[in-house]
This record gives structure tokens, C-alpha cells and sequence, in this order.
């Protein structure tokens, strides 16, 4: 027998994200085009497939599903092995097997396919203008799925049953919706509605209610939409009454809304737009993109009051047919998440109606009910790559892999844009977007997003990491849980695992230790002071703080983050620096206030020390008069980023070695710009580029003293790509190789990773 007819069969693992994705349609469709027999079955731990036949076919066969798997999975383990043959006649896709203690990742949240969005516009196809038409490689799921494996009747698909046409598609193997779960046609699927707050008798179905919800937005009322993780609030982002109003209903003075943009040639009117920029637009994940606002003439300019006094703009494309059908022939629209203030976006038609009812104008609501809320991911793009800023839809829940493995458990994150971290093995899975953990319904949607997680993916957490501090409700959460169920905990310093979290994404082993500059709001230090101005010598073990800036007061505490005027004036104070009356922040204060202020100040009462270069970004910007006072968390500082001069590279001198760790050597010579009639913008680039000068010096330093070349850079200051730019350009002539975020955010919502990472430390060396 010749070798060409050699007949041989081999055992095929893969794992990764290969389920939910039409991995078993291509091995099928593979093995027909190879002659090829045997068969293909998810596992609760990833796919198994048995293939057999000639010996040349089988070695094409696996390298071409290695090559070009489905788009939308990732393989992280492809294992093969020789097995006996088993003479089978044919090849077929066998149903699931359980199999007990894997962790099986699930994808999330697609956006519209091309395929889906070329039938969504024919005339001739059976889903023409259906709002929720999608196949295997689109639509829901991370946001409908109630339990693994990944079928049908454990989402919240089960609600409707097949007609013949779909079950026809959802059975066979070479159809793009071979068990794709959320398959569903105007026959058989989800159903769409407009209906008016106070009159839900009058409503408007399908098509109608589509021509309804958009002589709404034309109107410039604001209509209220039942999307895929959430509701959003949109008006027409053109119409200046339209976006006030839904700014004053909202109660949201300042903080940029999204926007939702029909496509990239109509983003390209409104922002300046790279091939990168455009490209993760439209990819799968689809998350809100910042981009430099810069209009071209012949666009219907958009409303002021979509982003006041910025420079750039978050905008998406639409993700799902219902937003493709909403915006085809529509200007911008703005989409904020569907919320009263503060709390959780909603996500049912019943709260919809009650909670939205003072906000909307109008609702479009379906009947596929949406079991956990994810939010919109926001991204910027920085140096040709992604730089998360907060990761939910698209990305969520991901898998991360830690640098060690370790048995299960849980971190829990900070306070605000809280996320949590599940893991066990090498396997890290970093919750959605959570939100400030401030009032009952986000710290109900934690606790129970935790529970989802822990029975989704069969992890039950052996320990708990929190943050030191005290008062954050996930440190009480797990100090609560922990002892009710005996469980040991783990408690570490903020920004040492904001660090740890850099270092784990980055796949860094830990093995020597890195120089992390941690730049934050504020976070608990172990001294009873507030970090956030942080030179830490780190690796997974522990950190020495090898350099800060000099502690500075903050009268009131955290609160005084709403009153960047209090915070300059403490400052101009502590630095010696004697305020005049004719200075922005003391024109924003009364004279009343201003005596209060220094008598507080003078007592230490209520007044705790920080480090943090947040608070320093909060001083310059009132003393510049860029913001006295804010409406959202980081406002002063991303007003001041706003307003830099492009064009300006000077810096300011003496900041020299460790010099440039006390403020008063930026306080003084911004101040010195300001009295001398220097213009704003140029003080604002010279304050940037003087700050990045100073991680430089200090990194240099610090890396020759102790004998480092690494350098991990996070915390929510670093969001500043200015100030990213100029640090990583000096520290890079310096010879320095530098880690950055590129999967989880660098702000708190990355931090549980950190925590988590830390923990496995943790476990792999104190038994
Ligand atoms: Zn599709
Ligand atoms: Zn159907
Ligand atoms: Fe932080």
C-alpha cells in the first residue's frame, strides 16, 4: 500500500474561545472538503474532534483550522494525538458533553456582521428590515446567557420557539446559523415597539414603530432605546434644544455624552480618524472610540453641549440592526446610557417605564429580555494600539491570563468604576464595567454579578482580595463575606496593584522587580496618608516606596475632588505660594470660604496629606480657571488636557533629579506663566511636558540606584495621552523599556486584575 492511501485518525482538543463562534460548523464544512470522517463535539471544557482518513488529507485538514478558524475564535490550546481508527462512514457534529471543573470561556456581545447587515437591507430576504436578525458570528450573548453550556433554552432566547424555516438553518451544519442560539426571524423572534410614558395602550409595532422612533428624534424629543446590555437616552446630537434638554433631565451638566454615528464616512465629518481608529470602530467588540473632534464644512455641526470644551468625542458605530436601521438616514445621534443619576442603567422594560419615565419622551422597547447589563466599552486609541478605558460590551468577559496559576479567587476592586476579578488556574476573568459602588442598585448589581460569575464559569473563590481601605463597600463586601463563610482574605495597597495589574496583562513574570510609577486620584496608603503620586519598586511578592511627591493638603478629603478651587488654594498655601485675590480659584471661593479654608487648613482639621498627582492636575486647573468646580469624576484634569497647545513644547527648569517631586516646583513657575499673561493653552503644555520630565528624571534615577530597566506606568492620570506620549518618549531615550495597559483599563477598572495577580503570588508562596 502506497503511502498517498495511508489511513490514519487523530484526537483534536481545542480550547479557547471556540464555542458560540462556529467553530464546529468549520471543522465540519474542513473535514467534508478534506474526505475526511469522524466527528466534532463542544465540551464543557472547549471542542474535541475525531477525524480519520488518508494521512495527507488529515495533516491539510489541521493546518488549514489552524490557519483560518472562524473569525471570532480564539484558540489558546490545539492539542493532537494519534488515535485508533474507528471506520466511520461519515463526518458529524455530535451534541455536547459535560465535563466537570473546566472553566469554559463565553464570548461576548458582536456587533452587526456583514453578512447579517447585506440581508438586513434586501428586499428579498426573509429578514429585510428585522431589528434583531443575527448568526454565529454576530449578536447577543454575554449579556443573555443564564448558565453553561451555551444553548438555547439557557438564555433568554428560550422565550421564543423556532419556526420551521429557523430550526431548518439552526440544524444545518453549512448554514452561517448552525446552532447559532439567538436566531430568530420576524416570524418566530423578537418583536419591537414604540409606546408613549403614561399611554402604553397607544403603541406602534415593527416597521411603524421604526418610522415612529424616528419622527421622535427629528422632533428633537428624546427617545429612550432597549438595546443590546442596556437602555440608552438619544436625541438628535445636532439640535442644541434637544441635547440641553436631555442635559438638564439628566441632570448632567458637563460630562461628554456618546455618540452613535451611522457610519465611518459620516465620523470622518465630524473627527479626524485614523486607519486604526477606524478599524476597531468597526470591529466585532465595536466600543466607543475617543477621537479628535474636527468638523468638516459641510456637516450639520453638532451641538456645543455634546462635549463642553472638549476636543474630542466619543463616538461608535451602530452595533446592532437595530441601531442600523435607527441611524441610516439620520445626523449623529447622542447615546448616553438609559439611567436615573447614579444609578445602574436599566435594563427591563417595567423599571424602564418607571425610572425613565421624567427622562423620556418616548420608549422603543422589545420582548428579549436582557439578563445582565453591559454597558458600552470606551477605548482610546494610543500609539496604533487599543488603550481601554473601560471594559465592557465587546470585551467583557474575555479571559485574561495570569502569570501563575492559582486556585480560586475572587478581587473585588475598588469603589469606583468598579470591576471584580474572578480566577482560577491561569485563567483571569475581569467582570464588565460595574460602575461606583455608591448607592443600593450598583451595589446590588456587584453582588449579583458576582453570583453570576461564580456559577457561569464553576469557580468558587478559596480567598478574597480587597484594597486596604476601609470604607470601600467591596472591602466591606468581602470582610462580610469572608466571615460568613469562613473564608481567608487578602488585603493590598491600590496602587500596588494597579501596578500588578499593568505587569499581569503584560504577561510579565514578576521575576525582577520593575520601577512602577503610579500616578491616581487618591488611594489608601498604608502610612494613613493618600497615594497617588507613586514611585514603587515592585514584582508580584511586594513594593518599596522608592520616591512620592511631597504630601499636599486636601481640605474635606476626597470631596474636595467637586472643588478643584479648595484644592488650588491649599496647595498655592502649603507651597508657600500666597494666593492674591486676583487669582481664578479665590474669585471662585467666597472671602467667607476662604477664611474657613485657612483656618482648616492651619488646624490639620479634616485635612488629610496626599500624594496624589490627580489632585495636582485638580490644583493647576483651577488656577489656570480652566474648572472651580465639577460634575464628574476627573473633569479637571481632562479640562486641562483639553486645552493644551498643541504646538507648545516648552518645559519648565529645576526639575532636575528628585527636584520636581515637590508641586511648588510646578505650582511656582505655572503661576509665575499665568501673572506674566502667558496664554492658558501654553501654560497647560508646559505643565504637561514638565510633568513627564519629571517621571524621567525621577525613573532614571531611581533605575540607576537600584539597578532596574523596567519601567510599569498605570493609574487613571496616565488616561491623559498627552501626558502618556511625553513620558513614554522620555523614558524610552532613556534606554528603558516601558510596559503600558493595552487589555484592561488603567484607571480603577482594571485594578481587581491587579488584586488578583497579587493574590496568585500570594498563594503559590505562603503554602
Ligand atoms: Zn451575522
Ligand atoms: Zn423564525
Ligand atoms: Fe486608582
Amino acid at each position: 500500500m502506497s503511502n498517498e492511501h495511508q489511513q490514519e485518525a487523530r484526537a483534536i482538543h481545542v480550547t479557547g474561545i471556540v464555542q458560540g463562534v462556529g467553530f464546529r460548523p468549520r471543522v465540519y464544512t474542513l473535514a467534508l472538503e478534506h474526505g475526511l470522517c469522524g466527528w466534532v463535539r463542544n465540551t464543557s471544557a472547549g471542542v474535541d474532534i475525531h477525524v480519520e482518513g488518508d494521512t495527507r488529507q488529515l495533516n491539510a485538514f489541521i493546518l488549514a483550522l489552524q490557519s483560518s478558524p472562524p473569525p471570532l475564535a480564539r484558540i489558546e490550546g490545539f492539542n493532537v494525538q494519534l488515535a485508533g481508527l474507528q471506520h466511520l462512514p461519515n463526518f458529524e457534529i455530535r451534541s455536547s458533553a459535560a465535563q466537570a471543573g473546566v472553566v469554559q470561556p463565553v464570548p461576548p456581545e458582536l456587533a452587526l456582521c456583514a453578512d447579517c447587515r447585506r440581508e438586513l437591507q434586501d428586499p428579498t430576504d426573509r429578514r429585510y428590515r428585522y431589528a434583531f436578525l443575527n448568526c454565529t458570528n454576530c449578536g447577543p450573548r454575554f449579556s443573555i446567557i443564564h448558565t453553561l453550556p451555551y444553548d438555547r433554552p439557557q438564555t433568554t432566547m428560550r422565550a421564543f420557539e423556532m419556526c420551521a424555516a429557523c430550526a431548518a438553518e439552526y440544524h444545518d451544519p453549512s448554514n452561517r446559523r448552525f446552532h447559532a442560539q439567538p436566531i430568530a426571524c420576524p416570524t418566530c423572534g423578537p418583536q419591537l415597539w414604540l409606546e408613549e410614558p403614561g399611554n402604553p395602550a397607544a403603541r406602534a409595532h415593527s416597521e411603524a414603530a421604526l418610522q415612529a422612533a424616528l419622527r421622535v428624534l427629528r422632533a428633537g424629543d428624546i427617545l429612550a432605546i432597549k438595546g443590546l446590555g442596556g437602555f440608552h437616552l438619544a436625541v438628535d446630537a445636532t439640535q442644541p434644544g434637544a441635547v440641553e434638554a436631555l442635559r438638564q433631565r439628566k441632570h448632567r451638566p458637563h460630562k461628554p455624552f456618546a455618540l452613535m454615528m451611522a457610519n465611518l464616512s459620516q465620523v470622518g465629518g465630524y473627527c479626524r480618524l485614523s486607519e486604526e481608529e477606524g478599524a476597531l470602530l468597526a470591529s466585532p467588540a465595536s466600543p466607543i472610540v475617543l477621537l479628535p473632534w474636527q468638523e468638516a464644512r459641510d456637516v450639520t455641526p453638532l451641538a456645543a453641549a455634546v462635549a463642553p470644551g472638549q476636543r474630542t468625542l466619543g463616538v461608535m458605530l451602530p452595533y446592532t440592526p437595530l441601531h442600523t436601521l435607527l441611524l441610516e438616514h439620520m445626523p449623529p445621534l447622542v447615546m448616553t446610557s438609559g439611567n436615573p443619576r447614579g444609578e445602574p442603567m436599566v435594563t427591563d422594560n417595567a423599571t424602564a417605564r418607571v425610572q425613565l419615565a421624567e427622562l423620556a419622551d418616548a420608549f422603543l422597547l422589545h420582548n428579549r429580555d436582557i439578563h445582565l447589563r453591559v454597558d458600552d466599552s470606551v477605548v482610546r486609541v494610543f500609539r496604533g494600539a487599543t488603550l481601554p478605558m473601560r471594559r465592557a460590551r465587546g470585551y467583557a468577559p474575555y479571559p485574561i491570563r495570569l502569570p501563575q496559576a492559582t486556585p480560586g479567587i475572587l478581587a473585588v476592586g475598588a469603589e469606583m468604576k468598579n470591576t471584580f476579578c474572578l480566577a482560577q488556574g491561569q485563567t483571569a476573568f475581569l467582570s464588565h464595567h460595574i460602575g461606583t459602588l455608591g448607592n443600593y442598585a450598583s451595589l446590588q448589581a456587584f453582588e449579583s454579578s458576582i453570583q453570576h460569575f461564580e456559577q457561569l464559569f464553576q469557580i468558587s473563590p478559596t480567598l478574597l482580595v480587597h484594597d486596604l481601605h476601609p470604607d470601600y463597600l467591596s472591602t466591606r463586601y468581602a470582610q462580610q463575606r469572608a466571615e460568613a463563610e469562613g473564608l481567608p482574605r487578602l488585603a493590598v495597597q491600590h496602587h500596588h496593584a494597579h501596578l500588578a495589574s499593568c505587569l499581569a496583562e503584560q504577561g510579565h513574570l514578576g521575576t525582577e522587580p520593575v520601577l512602577g510609577v503610579c500616578f491616581d486620584g487618591t488611594g489608601y496608603g498604608p502610612d494613613g496618608t493618600l497615594w497617588g503620586g507613586e514611585f514603587l519598586i515592585v514584582d508580584y511578592q511586594g513594593y518599596q516606596r522608592a520616591a512620592h511627591f511631597a504630601p499636599m493638603p486636601l481640605p474635606g478629603g476626597d470631596a474636595a475632588t467637586r472643588n478643584p478651587a479648595r484644592i488650588a488654594f491649599a496647595y498655592l498655601l502649603a507651597c508657600g505660594l500666597e494666593p492674591g485675590e486676583d487669582l481664578p480659584p479665590l474669585t471662585a471661593l467666597t472671602l467667607a470660604e476662604q477664611r474657613l479654608l485657612r483656618q482648616q487648613l492651619a488646624k490639620g482639621i479634616n485635612t488629610p496629606l496626599t500624594s496624589s498627582v490627580g489632585r495636582l492636575f485638580d490644583a493647576v486647573s483651577a488656577l489656570l480657571g480652566v474648572c472651580q468646580a465639577t460634575s464628574y469624576e476627573g473633569q479637571a484634569a481632562i479640562d486641562l488636557e483639553a486645552q493644551c497647545d498643541p504646538d507648545e513644547t516648552a518645559l519648565y527648569t529645576g526639575l532636575e533629579g528628585l527636584a520636581g517631586l515637590n508641586p511648588a516646583a510646578l505650582l511656582a513657575p505655572v503661576l509665575a506663566d499665568w501673572r506674566a499673561g502667558v496664554p492658558i493653552g501654553k501654560i497647560a503644555a508646559r505643565f504637561h511636558h514638565s510633568l513627564a520630565e519629571i517621571v524621567a528624571q525621577v525613573s532614571v534615577h531611581l533605575a540607576n540606584a537600584h539597578g532596574l530597566s523596567e519601567v510599569a506606568l498605570s493609574g487613571g492620570v496616565f488616561q491623559n495621552v498627552r501626558l502618556l506620549e511625553a513620558t513614554l518618549r522620555r523614558l524610552e531615550a532613556a534606554g528603558l523599556r516601558v510596559y503600558i495597559h493595552r487589555q484592561v483599563p488603567l484607571n480603577d477598572g482594571g485594578l481587581a486584575l491587579g488584586q488578583a495577580a497579587l493574590a496568585a503570588h500570594y498563594l503559590n508562596h505562603t503554602r
